[in-house]
């Protein structure tokens, strides 16, 4: 099989290309390397059936040409992290809009089957005890930034969801859950990677708002062969696949396991969400998936618990930081 990866260099993107590779098959990554990075494909470089191009998605032509030669597309590039929707609304709300309609409209014109990478930010500010795929989404006001992600990959759903219906061609949503493992970076929020980093720095552990607030984090490695597997089934084409985890934690619960588990020295520190984000800025206070949708079709089940995915991401660093910086 010959794949497209849109959003190949980024961190989920990558570690599909990885798994993709191992399975034998060819990989195309189409990345602009805006948040994205050589780096986690350095692996890849010399395999046979690998390529990396750099692009836009929002170039039609490009997409297009290499969609067209595809056997399957992943479309996961997007502007993604908080700080990154936060800082630059209206560049994030034209690349997850009509970056996803040039992919989509690429795979039904050449009758390529796609996946489109959704959110459990589509749930908006829905707290339900373990949110099922047709819950209903509460997004904010219109006049925070913050909502501004979550409405572009709700409208990507839907954008997938009637070309897929009205074309026939093949097509699954898939909302990632707080998804966590090496590669991703804290820069651009993900709170797994800054608590990682600040332990391993001493630096003080900055826990937004109360802490109270509640994830449950997936691991990357439970997630990855999900998106194959639900490529593979037709039962789960046209609808929306919740991906994640199964161990739900608060915010401080988080920081004082990260501690733990690095043996750290750092301290706790609580920052306010205006400090941390600029003005206006809306938590949600819960987000637990039901993924029973993703067990009965593909018989998904995590087998990472947020020890192991903390682990894996505190040796990638360990081992990271032992490689001496290039001059
Ligand atoms: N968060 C935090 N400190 C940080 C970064 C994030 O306390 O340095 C909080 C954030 O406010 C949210 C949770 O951690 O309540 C998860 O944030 P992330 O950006 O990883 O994901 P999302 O908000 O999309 O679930």
């Amino acid at each position: 099989m010959k794949a497209v990866i849109t959003g190949g260099a980024g961190f989920i993107g990558s570690h599909l290309s990885d798994h993709l590779i191992a399975q034998g098959h060819e990989v195309t990554v189409l990345d602009d390397l805006s948040t994205g990075s050589l780096s986690n494909l350095s692996q890849l470089k010399d395999r046979p059936g690998f390529r990396f191009v750099q692009g836009d998605i929002l170039d039609r032509e490009l997409v297009d040409e290499l969609v067209a030669e595809a056997d399957t597309v992943f479309h996961l590039a997007a502007a993604v992290g908080v700080y990154n929707i936060v800082d630059n609304p209206l560049r994030s709300l034209r690349i997850n809009l009509h970056g996803t309609e040039n992919v989509v409209e690429a795979a039904v014109r050449h009758r390529v089957p796609y996946m489109v990478a959704s959110t459990s930010e589509v749930y908006g500010k829905n707290d339900a005890d373990g949110l099922k795929e047709d819950d209903d989404r509460i997004y904010g006001s219109p006049v925070k930034s913050r909502w501004s992600y979550a409405a572009a990959k709700g409208l990507d759903e839907l954008v997938a969801y009637i070309h897929g219906t009205e074309s026939g061609v093949p097509c699954v949503i898939t909302r990632f859950f707080n998804v966590v493992g090496p590669r991703q970076t804290g820069r651009y929020g993900m709170v797994v990677p800054r608590f990682v980093d600040q332990a391993l720095s001493s630096d003080p552990i900055t826990v937004y708002g109360t802490g109270a607030q509640r994830r449950c984090f997936g691991s990357v490695y439970d997630v990855v062969p999900a998106l194959t597997r639900l490529m593979d089934t037709p039962e789960a084409y046209n609808r929306a696949v919740n991906l994640g985890g199964r161990e739900e934690v608060s915010i401080k619960g988080l920081a004082d396991r990260i501690v733990e588990l690095t043996g750290s020295s750092s301290a706790i520190t609580y920052v306010d969400y205006e400090q941390a984000y600029g003005e206006g800025y809306e938590d949600m206070q819960r987000r637990y998936p039901d993924t029973s949708l993703a067990a009965r079709l593909i018989g998904y089940e995590p087998t990472r618990d947020l020890n192991d995915i903390i682990g894996s991401l505190v040796r990638h660093r360990r081992s990271a930081r032992s490689v001496p910086e290039p001059v």
